[in-house]
Protein backbone atom coordinates (compact mmCIF):
# COMPACT_ATOMS: atom_id res chain seq x y z
CA UNK A 1 0.00 0.00 0.00
CA UNK A 2 1.56 3.40 -0.70
CA UNK A 3 1.52 5.89 2.32
CA UNK A 4 1.50 9.68 2.38
CA UNK A 5 4.10 11.36 3.09
CA UNK A 6 1.99 13.08 6.29
CA UNK A 7 0.12 11.75 8.60
CA UNK A 8 -2.26 14.60 9.20
CA UNK A 9 -4.69 14.22 12.22
CA UNK A 10 -7.95 14.02 12.79
CA UNK A 11 -10.24 14.79 15.52
CA UNK A 12 -10.53 11.24 16.52
CA UNK A 13 -6.32 10.51 16.22
CA UNK A 14 -6.71 13.82 18.83
CA UNK A 15 -9.34 12.18 21.34
CA UNK A 16 -8.49 15.47 24.34
CA UNK A 17 -8.27 19.13 23.05
CA UNK A 18 -4.43 18.54 22.72
CA UNK A 19 -2.10 21.55 24.93
CA UNK A 20 -0.46 22.76 21.69
CA UNK A 21 -3.66 23.63 19.13
CA UNK A 22 -2.20 26.14 17.12
CA UNK A 23 1.46 26.26 17.18
CA UNK A 24 2.41 29.70 15.25
CA UNK A 25 0.35 31.33 18.03
CA UNK A 26 1.78 29.55 20.51
CA UNK A 27 5.23 30.29 19.73
CA UNK A 28 4.37 34.08 18.88
CA UNK A 29 3.58 33.82 22.42
CA UNK A 30 5.65 31.90 24.20
CA UNK A 31 8.11 33.68 27.20
CA UNK A 32 10.09 31.54 29.59
CA UNK A 33 8.59 34.19 32.15
CA UNK A 34 5.19 33.25 31.39
CA UNK A 35 6.54 29.43 31.19
CA UNK A 36 7.63 29.54 34.64
CA UNK A 37 4.59 31.04 36.50
CA UNK A 38 3.22 27.94 35.89
CA UNK A 39 5.24 26.65 38.94
CA UNK A 40 5.18 28.02 42.65
CA UNK A 41 8.74 28.74 43.33
CA UNK A 42 10.39 28.91 47.04
CA UNK A 43 9.86 31.94 49.44
CA UNK A 44 12.48 34.59 48.46
CA UNK A 45 12.51 33.72 44.36
CA UNK A 46 13.95 30.76 44.95
CA UNK A 47 13.17 27.32 42.61
CA UNK A 48 13.79 23.26 43.49
CA UNK A 49 12.90 20.73 41.02
CA UNK A 50 12.03 18.52 43.62
CA UNK A 51 9.51 20.55 45.70
CA UNK A 52 7.96 21.40 42.64
CA UNK A 53 7.60 17.72 41.44
CA UNK A 54 6.56 16.32 45.03
CA UNK A 55 5.28 19.26 47.74
CA UNK A 56 3.24 21.39 45.31
CA UNK A 57 1.25 18.22 44.97
CA UNK A 58 1.36 17.06 48.68
CA UNK A 59 0.39 20.05 49.79
CA UNK A 60 -3.07 20.49 48.00
CA UNK A 61 -5.31 18.15 46.03
CA UNK A 62 -3.69 15.80 44.75
CA UNK A 63 -2.22 14.59 48.02
CA UNK A 64 -3.67 11.05 47.86
CA UNK A 65 -3.21 11.04 44.16
CA UNK A 66 -0.95 8.30 42.48
CA UNK A 67 2.59 9.19 41.49
CA UNK A 68 4.46 6.53 41.03
CA UNK A 69 2.72 3.08 40.66
CA UNK A 70 5.73 0.33 40.70
CA UNK A 71 4.91 -2.77 38.72
CA UNK A 72 7.25 -5.94 39.24
CA UNK A 73 6.89 -9.44 38.07
CA UNK A 74 6.78 -11.19 40.84
CA UNK A 75 5.99 -8.94 43.69
CA UNK A 76 2.55 -7.21 44.15
CA UNK A 77 1.98 -3.46 42.65
CA UNK A 78 3.48 -0.73 45.18
CA UNK A 79 1.94 2.89 44.71
CA UNK A 80 3.01 6.06 46.59
CA UNK A 81 0.73 8.97 46.59
CA UNK A 82 1.79 12.66 46.32
CA UNK A 83 1.68 12.88 50.32
CA UNK A 84 3.42 9.33 50.89
CA UNK A 85 6.67 10.65 48.39
CA UNK A 86 6.28 13.76 49.77
CA UNK A 87 7.11 11.98 53.24
CA UNK A 88 9.75 9.74 52.58
CA UNK A 89 11.59 12.40 50.38
CA UNK A 90 11.55 13.73 53.15
CA UNK A 91 12.89 11.22 55.59
CA UNK A 92 15.47 10.91 52.95
CA UNK A 93 16.03 14.67 52.38
CA UNK A 94 16.82 14.72 56.70
CA UNK A 95 19.14 11.33 56.09
CA UNK A 96 21.95 13.73 54.06
CA UNK A 97 21.18 16.33 56.48
CA UNK A 98 21.92 13.69 59.23
CA UNK A 99 25.36 12.50 57.55
CA UNK A 100 26.48 16.07 56.83
CA UNK A 101 25.54 16.26 53.25
CA UNK A 102 24.86 20.04 52.57
CA UNK A 103 23.59 22.00 49.52
CA UNK A 104 26.14 21.60 46.56
CA UNK A 105 27.32 18.22 47.64
CA UNK A 106 27.46 15.56 45.18
CA UNK A 107 25.06 12.04 45.17
CA UNK A 108 24.93 9.28 42.92
CA UNK A 109 22.62 6.72 42.84
CA UNK A 110 23.14 3.48 40.85
CA UNK A 111 20.31 0.88 40.97
CA UNK A 112 17.12 -0.50 38.77
CA UNK A 113 14.23 1.31 38.93
CA UNK A 114 13.38 0.38 42.62
CA UNK A 115 11.19 3.00 45.00
CA UNK A 116 14.56 4.21 46.93
CA UNK A 117 16.05 5.31 43.51
CA UNK A 118 13.26 8.07 43.30
CA UNK A 119 12.86 8.89 46.95
CA UNK A 120 16.84 9.58 46.60
CA UNK A 121 16.86 11.44 43.48
CA UNK A 122 13.79 13.99 44.53
CA UNK A 123 14.89 14.07 48.16
CA UNK A 124 18.29 15.19 47.57
CA UNK A 125 16.84 17.51 45.04
CA UNK A 126 15.27 18.94 48.52
CA UNK A 127 18.03 19.13 50.51
CA UNK A 128 20.22 20.88 47.67
CA UNK A 129 22.12 17.63 46.77
CA UNK A 130 23.36 17.30 43.14
CA UNK A 131 22.45 14.39 41.67
CA UNK A 132 23.70 12.12 38.90
CA UNK A 133 21.90 8.58 38.11
CA UNK A 134 23.92 6.08 36.86
CA UNK A 135 22.49 2.95 34.50
CA UNK A 136 23.12 0.32 36.89
CA UNK A 137 24.08 -1.94 33.63
CA UNK A 138 27.86 0.08 33.81
CA UNK A 139 30.41 -2.44 34.68
CA UNK A 140 32.92 -1.06 37.95
CA UNK A 141 35.01 1.20 35.60
CA UNK A 142 32.90 3.47 33.96
CA UNK A 143 30.94 3.58 38.04
CA UNK A 144 34.64 4.65 39.73
CA UNK A 145 35.57 6.93 36.04
CA UNK A 146 31.68 9.24 37.28
CA UNK A 147 32.09 9.38 40.62
CA UNK A 148 35.84 10.59 40.71
CA UNK A 149 34.62 12.88 37.98
CA UNK A 150 32.15 14.26 39.87
CA UNK A 151 33.99 14.13 43.11
CA UNK A 152 30.75 12.27 44.53
CA UNK A 153 30.73 11.91 48.22
CA UNK A 154 27.22 9.90 48.64
CA UNK A 155 26.30 6.95 46.57
CA UNK A 156 22.62 4.94 47.01
CA UNK A 157 22.99 1.70 45.62
CA UNK A 158 21.96 -1.97 46.52
CA UNK A 159 23.74 -4.49 48.83
CA UNK A 160 24.60 -7.02 45.66
CA UNK A 161 25.64 -3.86 43.35
CA UNK A 162 27.71 -2.70 45.44
CA UNK A 163 29.15 -6.06 46.24
CA UNK A 164 29.65 -6.99 42.75
CA UNK A 165 31.12 -3.81 40.85
CA UNK A 166 31.56 -0.82 43.81
CA UNK A 167 33.82 -2.28 46.71
CA UNK A 168 36.52 -3.73 44.84
CA UNK A 169 37.39 -0.14 43.54
CA UNK A 170 36.23 1.53 46.47
CA UNK A 171 39.61 2.69 47.65
CA UNK A 172 40.00 4.47 44.66
CA UNK A 173 36.85 6.79 44.81
CA UNK A 174 38.69 8.95 47.39
CA UNK A 175 35.51 11.83 47.66
CA UNK A 176 32.91 9.06 48.40
CA UNK A 177 32.29 9.67 52.38
CA UNK A 178 28.76 7.90 52.24
CA UNK A 179 27.39 4.88 50.82
CA UNK A 180 24.04 3.61 51.33
CA UNK A 181 22.64 0.88 50.80
CA UNK A 182 19.48 -0.65 49.76
CA UNK A 183 18.58 -4.91 51.33
CA UNK A 184 17.63 -6.22 47.62
CA UNK A 185 15.86 -9.54 49.20
CA UNK A 186 14.84 -7.04 52.21
CA UNK A 187 15.74 -7.02 55.51
CA UNK A 188 18.93 -4.89 56.47
CA UNK A 189 22.50 -4.52 54.97
CA UNK A 190 25.43 -5.43 56.78
CA UNK A 191 28.67 -4.49 54.46
CA UNK A 192 31.31 -2.93 56.52
CA UNK A 193 31.90 1.11 55.88
CA UNK A 194 28.36 1.40 54.74
CA UNK A 195 24.86 2.62 56.18
CA UNK A 196 21.87 0.54 56.03
CA UNK A 197 19.06 3.29 53.81
CA UNK A 198 16.52 1.18 55.45
CA UNK A 199 17.53 1.81 59.36
CA UNK A 200 18.28 5.49 58.64
CA UNK A 201 14.96 6.32 57.39
CA UNK A 202 13.42 4.71 60.13
CA UNK A 203 15.10 6.93 62.02
CA UNK A 204 14.16 9.63 60.07
CA UNK A 205 11.98 12.71 60.25
CA UNK A 206 9.28 12.98 57.68
CA UNK A 207 9.46 17.02 57.88
CA UNK A 208 11.41 18.68 56.11
CA UNK A 209 11.58 22.23 54.37
CA UNK A 210 13.02 22.35 51.44
CA UNK A 211 16.66 23.81 51.32
CA UNK A 212 16.05 27.39 49.83
CA UNK A 213 17.79 26.85 45.97
CA UNK A 214 18.36 29.64 43.45
CA UNK A 215 16.82 28.79 40.14
CA UNK A 216 20.81 28.94 38.97
CA UNK A 217 22.17 26.50 41.79
CA UNK A 218 23.23 23.26 40.05
CA UNK A 219 20.65 20.40 40.73
CA UNK A 220 21.84 17.80 38.15
CA UNK A 221 25.38 16.74 36.88
CA UNK A 222 24.34 14.28 33.84
CA UNK A 223 27.10 11.91 32.20
CA UNK A 224 27.63 12.10 28.41
CA UNK A 225 30.18 10.62 26.12
CA UNK A 226 32.18 12.70 23.34
CA UNK A 227 34.93 10.91 21.29
CA UNK A 228 37.94 11.77 22.98
CA UNK A 229 38.78 11.70 26.53
CA UNK A 230 36.58 10.75 29.70
CA UNK A 231 33.33 11.12 30.22
CA UNK A 232 31.90 14.39 30.91
CA UNK A 233 29.31 16.09 33.54
CA UNK A 234 26.68 18.55 32.19
CA UNK A 235 25.91 20.94 34.56
CA UNK A 236 22.13 21.15 35.05
CA UNK A 237 20.40 23.65 37.46
CA UNK A 238 17.08 24.34 39.40
CA UNK A 239 15.94 26.22 37.03
CA UNK A 240 15.89 23.83 34.35
CA UNK A 241 12.29 22.58 36.03
CA UNK A 242 10.61 25.45 33.97
CA UNK A 243 11.50 23.34 30.59
CA UNK A 244 10.76 20.00 32.48
CA UNK A 245 7.13 21.23 32.57
CA UNK A 246 6.94 23.57 29.71
CA UNK A 247 7.84 20.16 27.16
CA UNK A 248 5.97 17.67 29.57
CA UNK A 249 2.75 20.31 28.35
CA UNK A 250 3.62 20.83 24.93
CA UNK A 251 5.53 17.47 23.74
CA UNK A 252 4.09 14.99 25.70
CA UNK A 253 0.99 16.67 25.73
CA UNK A 254 -0.16 15.69 29.88
CA UNK A 255 -2.95 16.22 31.10
CA UNK A 256 -4.15 15.62 34.75
CA UNK A 257 -6.08 12.83 34.55
CA UNK A 258 -2.99 11.02 32.16
CA UNK A 259 -1.60 7.41 33.11
CA UNK A 260 2.11 8.19 31.81
CA UNK A 261 4.80 5.65 31.38
CA UNK A 262 7.94 6.16 30.20
CA UNK A 263 9.93 3.22 29.53
CA UNK A 264 13.99 4.82 30.09
CA UNK A 265 15.82 3.85 32.58
CA UNK A 266 16.87 6.71 35.08
CA UNK A 267 20.00 6.11 34.17
CA UNK A 268 19.94 8.16 30.97
CA UNK A 269 19.10 11.72 30.19
CA UNK A 270 15.44 10.74 29.91
CA UNK A 271 14.56 8.40 32.83
CA UNK A 272 15.47 11.27 35.17
CA UNK A 273 13.98 14.60 33.11
CA UNK A 274 10.86 12.80 31.82
CA UNK A 275 10.88 9.39 33.90
CA UNK A 276 10.54 11.30 37.39
CA UNK A 277 10.49 14.77 37.32
CA UNK A 278 7.86 16.11 34.11
CA UNK A 279 5.06 13.90 35.38
CA UNK A 280 5.38 14.37 38.56
CA UNK A 281 5.28 17.97 37.60
CA UNK A 282 2.04 17.77 36.23
CA UNK A 283 0.42 15.93 38.60
CA UNK A 284 -0.09 12.38 36.66
CA UNK A 285 0.54 8.81 37.50
CA UNK A 286 3.77 7.40 36.31
CA UNK A 287 4.09 3.72 35.35
CA UNK A 288 7.70 1.95 36.47
CA UNK A 289 8.17 -1.27 35.15
CA UNK A 290 11.18 -2.56 37.13
CA UNK A 291 11.26 -5.88 34.40
CA UNK A 292 13.65 -5.65 31.50
CA UNK A 293 11.96 -5.14 27.75
CA UNK A 294 9.43 -7.84 27.37
CA UNK A 295 6.83 -7.39 24.07
CA UNK A 296 4.31 -9.37 25.35
CA UNK A 297 4.64 -8.14 29.39
CA UNK A 298 5.49 -4.41 27.31
CA UNK A 299 1.59 -4.80 25.63
CA UNK A 300 -0.17 -6.21 28.73
CA UNK A 301 0.95 -3.31 30.68
CA UNK A 302 -0.01 -0.34 28.33
CA UNK A 303 -3.69 -2.53 28.39
CA UNK A 304 -4.26 -3.51 32.22
CA UNK A 305 -2.64 -0.09 33.61
CA UNK A 306 -4.47 2.06 31.34
CA UNK A 307 -1.91 4.31 29.76
CA UNK A 308 -2.83 6.95 28.40
CA UNK A 309 0.42 8.39 27.41
CA UNK A 310 3.44 6.65 26.45
CA UNK A 311 7.27 7.91 25.96
CA UNK A 312 9.49 5.10 24.49
CA UNK A 313 12.59 4.58 22.25
CA UNK A 314 13.23 3.84 18.78
CA UNK A 315 15.30 0.39 19.67
CA UNK A 316 12.41 -0.43 21.93
CA UNK A 317 9.85 0.18 19.10
CA UNK A 318 12.04 -2.30 16.68
CA UNK A 319 11.67 -5.00 18.75
CA UNK A 320 8.00 -4.99 19.46
CA UNK A 321 7.71 -4.82 15.42
CA UNK A 322 9.93 -7.83 15.52
CA UNK A 323 8.06 -9.61 17.85
CA UNK A 324 5.13 -9.32 15.38
CA UNK A 325 1.62 -7.62 14.89
CA UNK A 326 0.13 -10.87 15.91
CA UNK A 327 0.99 -10.54 19.91
CA UNK A 328 0.33 -7.12 19.88
CA UNK A 329 -3.06 -7.56 18.09
CA UNK A 330 -3.92 -10.11 21.66
CA UNK A 331 -4.54 -6.54 23.67
CA UNK A 332 -6.31 -3.27 23.16
CA UNK A 333 -5.49 -0.01 23.75
CA UNK A 334 -8.63 2.01 24.48
CA UNK A 335 -6.65 4.29 26.89
CA UNK A 336 -3.71 5.06 24.99
CA UNK A 337 -4.01 8.36 23.10
CA UNK A 338 -0.43 9.61 22.71
CA UNK A 339 2.76 8.01 21.79
CA UNK A 340 6.16 9.42 21.69
CA UNK A 341 9.89 8.22 21.12
CA UNK A 342 13.28 10.07 21.52
CA UNK A 343 16.96 8.93 21.66
CA UNK A 344 17.80 7.95 18.13
CA UNK A 345 16.05 8.06 14.59
CA UNK A 346 12.84 6.69 14.50
CA UNK A 347 12.12 5.42 11.10
CA UNK A 348 9.03 5.78 9.14
CA UNK A 349 8.26 2.55 9.07
CA UNK A 350 7.90 2.20 12.74
CA UNK A 351 5.70 5.60 13.07
CA UNK A 352 3.38 3.77 10.43
CA UNK A 353 3.85 0.38 12.71
CA UNK A 354 2.32 2.60 15.19
CA UNK A 355 -0.85 3.83 13.43
CA UNK A 356 -1.51 -0.08 12.14
CA UNK A 357 -0.84 -1.68 15.49
CA UNK A 358 -1.47 0.69 18.44
CA UNK A 359 -3.99 2.92 16.18
CA UNK A 360 -1.89 5.86 17.16
CA UNK A 361 1.59 7.31 15.19
CA UNK A 362 4.27 7.31 16.79
CA UNK A 363 5.55 11.18 17.55
CA UNK A 364 9.73 11.31 17.48
CA UNK A 365 11.30 14.06 19.36
CA UNK A 366 14.34 15.11 19.73
CA UNK A 367 16.76 16.14 22.48
CA UNK A 368 20.00 15.37 24.21
CA UNK A 369 21.74 15.58 27.54
CA UNK A 370 23.06 19.12 27.04
CA UNK A 371 19.62 20.27 26.62
CA UNK A 372 18.03 18.76 29.84
CA UNK A 373 14.85 18.53 27.88
CA UNK A 374 12.78 18.31 25.05
CA UNK A 375 13.96 20.88 22.21
CA UNK A 376 12.17 19.75 18.51
CA UNK A 377 9.38 17.75 18.76
CA UNK A 378 6.52 16.08 16.59
CA UNK A 379 3.28 17.59 18.77
CA UNK A 380 0.15 16.03 18.92
CA UNK A 381 -1.80 18.73 16.52
CA UNK A 382 1.01 18.77 14.04
CA UNK A 383 0.86 16.79 10.88
CA UNK A 384 3.90 14.25 10.96
CA UNK A 385 6.21 14.19 8.21
CA UNK A 386 7.55 9.64 9.35
CA UNK A 387 11.29 10.51 9.34
CA UNK A 388 11.20 14.17 10.58
CA UNK A 389 11.86 14.83 14.71
CA UNK A 390 9.78 17.29 14.12
CA UNK A 391 9.46 21.40 14.67
CA UNK A 392 10.99 23.38 17.47
CA UNK A 393 8.47 24.03 20.57
CA UNK A 394 7.76 26.98 21.54
CA UNK A 395 10.40 28.89 23.40
CA UNK A 396 13.07 27.23 21.30
CA UNK A 397 14.99 28.68 18.24
CA UNK A 398 16.60 26.10 16.23
CA UNK A 399 18.58 27.01 13.02
CA UNK A 400 21.28 24.67 10.66
CA UNK A 401 24.52 26.31 10.32
CA UNK A 402 27.76 26.08 8.58
CA UNK A 403 30.76 26.10 9.82
CA UNK A 404 32.95 29.13 8.39
CA UNK A 405 36.58 27.43 9.69
CA UNK A 406 36.50 23.48 9.91
CA UNK A 407 38.64 23.73 12.98
CA UNK A 408 37.96 27.21 14.32
CA UNK A 409 38.47 28.14 17.82
CA UNK A 410 35.73 29.79 19.00
CA UNK A 411 34.14 28.26 15.74
CA UNK A 412 32.72 30.77 13.98
CA UNK A 413 29.18 30.00 11.92
CA UNK A 414 27.34 31.09 9.43
CA UNK A 415 23.34 30.09 9.70
CA UNK A 416 21.47 28.31 6.35
CA UNK A 417 18.80 30.37 5.15
CA UNK A 418 17.85 28.05 2.26
CA UNK A 419 15.81 25.04 3.05
CA UNK A 420 17.12 20.98 2.79
CA UNK A 421 20.74 22.10 3.40
CA UNK A 422 22.14 19.77 5.63
CA UNK A 423 24.52 21.12 8.33
CA UNK A 424 25.01 21.29 12.09
CA UNK A 425 22.02 21.99 14.19
CA UNK A 426 22.62 24.84 16.23
CA UNK A 427 19.70 26.09 19.26
CA UNK A 428 19.67 29.66 20.35
CA UNK A 429 21.29 29.61 23.61
CA UNK A 430 18.98 30.74 26.90
CA UNK A 431 16.47 28.14 27.40
CA UNK A 432 16.21 27.22 30.84
CA UNK A 433 17.66 23.65 31.30
CA UNK A 434 20.49 24.40 29.49
CA UNK A 435 23.59 22.59 30.53
CA UNK A 436 25.58 25.44 32.64
CA UNK A 437 28.58 23.40 31.80
CA UNK A 438 30.45 20.42 31.58
CA UNK A 439 32.28 19.99 34.94
CA UNK A 440 35.88 20.80 34.88
CA UNK A 441 36.21 21.33 31.93
CA UNK A 442 35.46 24.92 30.60
CA UNK A 443 37.17 24.78 27.10
CA UNK A 444 35.40 21.93 25.69
CA UNK A 445 31.85 23.69 27.13
CA UNK A 446 33.45 27.23 25.24
CA UNK A 447 33.71 25.09 22.07
CA UNK A 448 30.09 23.98 22.14
CA UNK A 449 28.99 27.93 21.51
CA UNK A 450 28.95 30.26 18.29
CA UNK A 451 28.16 33.23 19.69
CA UNK A 452 24.68 33.30 20.16
CA UNK A 453 24.38 29.37 19.12
CA UNK A 454 24.98 25.93 20.90
CA UNK A 455 26.16 23.66 18.62
CA UNK A 456 24.43 20.49 19.19
CA UNK A 457 27.45 18.15 17.31
CA UNK A 458 24.59 16.58 15.14
CA UNK A 459 24.12 17.10 11.42
CA UNK A 460 20.52 17.95 10.49
CA UNK A 461 18.46 20.06 7.64
CA UNK A 462 15.40 21.45 8.17
CA UNK A 463 12.69 21.56 4.93
CA UNK A 464 10.49 24.38 3.72
CA UNK A 465 7.98 23.40 6.62
CA UNK A 466 10.22 24.34 9.20
CA UNK A 467 10.28 20.62 10.19
CA UNK A 468 13.88 19.08 11.04
CA UNK A 469 15.62 15.83 9.64
CA UNK A 470 18.39 14.09 11.20
CA UNK A 471 20.96 13.20 9.30
CA UNK A 472 24.10 11.99 11.44
CA UNK A 473 26.47 13.24 14.04
CA UNK A 474 29.38 14.97 13.33
CA UNK A 475 31.72 13.20 15.77
CA UNK A 476 32.26 9.26 16.63
CA UNK A 477 30.46 8.63 19.61
CA UNK A 478 28.19 5.55 19.25
CA UNK A 479 24.64 5.31 19.93
CA UNK A 480 23.49 1.63 20.71
CA UNK A 481 20.02 0.78 22.20
CA UNK A 482 19.78 4.82 22.73
CA UNK A 483 22.65 4.61 24.73
CA UNK A 484 25.34 6.98 24.12
CA UNK A 485 29.07 5.36 24.16
CA UNK A 486 32.37 6.79 23.70
CA UNK A 487 34.54 4.67 22.00
CA UNK A 488 37.32 6.56 23.74
CA UNK A 489 36.06 4.69 27.47
CA UNK A 490 35.86 1.59 25.22
CA UNK A 491 39.00 1.56 23.85
CA UNK A 492 40.95 2.54 27.05
CA UNK A 493 39.35 -0.73 28.81
CA UNK A 494 40.50 -2.70 25.87
CA UNK A 495 43.76 -1.61 26.30
CA UNK A 496 44.23 -2.67 29.55
CA UNK A 497 43.88 -6.09 28.34
CA UNK A 498 47.61 -7.55 28.63
CA UNK A 499 47.53 -8.92 24.82
CA UNK A 500 45.98 -5.46 23.73
CA UNK A 501 48.43 -3.18 21.90
CA UNK A 502 45.94 -0.77 20.53
CA UNK A 503 41.92 -0.26 19.67
CA UNK A 504 39.58 1.35 18.32
CA UNK A 505 36.12 1.19 18.35
CA UNK A 506 33.54 2.11 16.29
CA UNK A 507 29.40 1.75 16.07
CA UNK A 508 28.20 -1.21 13.29
CA UNK A 509 25.02 -0.41 11.90
CA UNK A 510 22.31 -2.46 13.68
CA UNK A 511 18.19 -3.37 12.74
CA UNK A 512 17.57 -3.49 16.30
CA UNK A 513 19.77 -1.42 18.05
CA UNK A 514 20.54 1.18 15.64
CA UNK A 515 24.14 0.61 16.00
CA UNK A 516 26.17 -2.00 18.28
CA UNK A 517 29.55 -1.30 19.45
CA UNK A 518 32.69 -2.55 17.34
CA UNK A 519 36.14 -3.11 18.37
CA UNK A 520 39.73 -3.50 16.16
CA UNK A 521 42.81 -4.45 18.18
CA UNK A 522 46.22 -5.35 16.90
CA UNK A 523 48.22 -7.75 19.50
CA UNK A 524 51.03 -7.49 21.40
CA UNK A 525 54.36 -9.52 20.21
CA UNK A 526 53.66 -12.92 21.17
CA UNK A 527 50.71 -13.11 21.36
CA UNK A 528 48.14 -15.04 18.55
CA UNK A 529 45.03 -14.02 17.42
CA UNK A 530 42.44 -16.93 17.72
CA UNK A 531 38.98 -17.11 19.07
CA UNK A 532 40.21 -17.68 22.39
CA UNK A 533 42.08 -14.81 23.09
CA UNK A 534 38.89 -13.12 21.08
CA UNK A 535 36.60 -14.23 23.67
CA UNK A 536 39.10 -13.65 26.62
CA UNK A 537 39.08 -10.01 25.59
CA UNK A 538 35.54 -9.71 25.47
CA UNK A 539 34.92 -10.77 28.77
CA UNK A 540 37.44 -8.62 30.06
CA UNK A 541 35.81 -5.38 28.59
CA UNK A 542 32.29 -7.12 29.89
CA UNK A 543 33.58 -7.34 33.26
CA UNK A 544 35.03 -3.92 33.20
CA UNK A 545 32.35 -1.66 31.30
CA UNK A 546 29.06 -3.36 31.86
CA UNK A 547 27.27 -5.29 29.04
CA UNK A 548 25.64 -1.92 27.71
CA UNK A 549 29.23 -0.49 26.97
CA UNK A 550 31.16 -3.38 26.46
CA UNK A 551 31.68 -4.19 22.30
CA UNK A 552 29.86 -6.81 20.81
CA UNK A 553 32.32 -8.02 18.25
CA UNK A 554 36.00 -7.61 18.50
CA UNK A 555 37.87 -8.09 15.21
CA UNK A 556 41.94 -8.41 15.36
CA UNK A 557 44.26 -6.26 12.51
CA UNK A 558 47.48 -6.21 12.35
CA UNK A 559 47.90 -2.68 12.41
CA UNK A 560 45.25 -0.12 13.12
CA UNK A 561 45.25 3.22 10.65
CA UNK A 562 46.26 6.32 12.18
CA UNK A 563 46.53 9.79 11.81
CA UNK A 564 50.40 10.84 11.21
CA UNK A 565 50.21 12.91 14.57
CA UNK A 566 48.87 9.30 16.14
CA UNK A 567 45.01 9.43 16.70
CA UNK A 568 43.28 5.84 15.65
CA UNK A 569 41.43 6.77 12.39
CA UNK A 570 37.84 5.52 13.61
CA UNK A 571 35.89 7.12 10.24
CA UNK A 572 38.29 4.87 8.10
CA UNK A 573 37.64 1.74 10.21
CA UNK A 574 34.15 2.45 9.86
CA UNK A 575 34.26 3.14 6.08
CA UNK A 576 36.18 -0.40 5.68
CA UNK A 577 33.71 -2.58 7.80
CA UNK A 578 30.88 -0.75 5.71
CA UNK A 579 32.76 -1.38 2.66
CA UNK A 580 32.30 3.02 1.67
CA UNK A 581 34.35 5.28 0.24
CA UNK A 582 37.27 5.86 2.79
CA UNK A 583 37.16 9.36 2.15
CA UNK A 584 40.13 11.98 3.17
CA UNK A 585 42.95 9.39 3.91
CA UNK A 586 46.30 12.24 3.41
CA UNK A 587 46.30 12.47 6.73
CA UNK A 588 46.62 9.14 7.48
CA UNK A 589 50.13 7.69 8.39
CA UNK A 590 52.45 6.00 6.22
CA UNK A 591 49.75 6.92 3.37
CA UNK A 592 46.34 5.26 2.15
P1 LIG B 1 21.98 11.74 24.79
O1 LIG B 1 22.76 12.94 25.17
O2 LIG B 1 22.53 10.46 25.32
O3 LIG B 1 20.53 11.91 25.09
O4 LIG B 1 22.10 11.60 23.22
C1 LIG B 1 21.74 12.66 22.41
C2 LIG B 1 21.93 12.32 20.97
O5 LIG B 1 21.04 11.26 20.59
C3 LIG B 1 21.62 13.44 20.04
O6 LIG B 1 22.66 14.38 19.95
C4 LIG B 1 21.37 12.69 18.74
O7 LIG B 1 22.59 12.33 18.12
C5 LIG B 1 20.66 11.44 19.23
N1 LIG B 1 19.21 11.63 19.18
C6 LIG B 1 18.38 11.98 20.17
N2 LIG B 1 17.10 12.04 19.73
C7 LIG B 1 17.13 11.73 18.43
C8 LIG B 1 16.13 11.63 17.39
N3 LIG B 1 14.85 11.84 17.65
N4 LIG B 1 16.55 11.31 16.16
C9 LIG B 1 17.86 11.09 15.90
N5 LIG B 1 18.82 11.16 16.83
C10 LIG B 1 18.48 11.47 18.07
Amino acid sequence: MERPEVIRKTAHDLRVPPNLSDYDAECRAFSWDVARQALQGLPGGGLNIGFEAVDRHAAGALRDHVALRFVARNAPALDLSYGELARQTNRFANVLKGLGVVKGDRLFVLAGRIPELYVAVLGALKNGTVVTPMFSAFGPEPIATRINIGAGQVLVTTDRLYQRKVKQLRAKMPTLRHVLLVAEEGGTTNEPDTHDLATLMRAASDQFSTVATDPEDSALLHFTSGTTGTPKGAIHVHGAVVTHHATGRYALDLHPDDRYWCTADPGWVTGTSYGIIAPLLHGVTSLIDREEFDAERWYGLLESERISVWYTAPTAIRMLMKSGAELARQHSYPALRFVASVGEPLNPEAVWWGKEVLGLPIHDNWWQTETGGIMIANTPALAIKPGSMGRPLPGIEACIVEHLEAEGEPPRVRVVERPDVEGELALKAGWPSMFRGYLNNEARFRKCFAGEWYLTGDLARVDADGYYWFVGRTDDVIKSAGHLIGPFEVESALMEHPAVAEAGVIGKPDPVAGEVVKAFVSLKDGFKPDEVLRLDILGHARKRLGAAVAPKEIAFLPVLPRTRSGKIMRRLLKARELGLPEGDTSTLEGGA
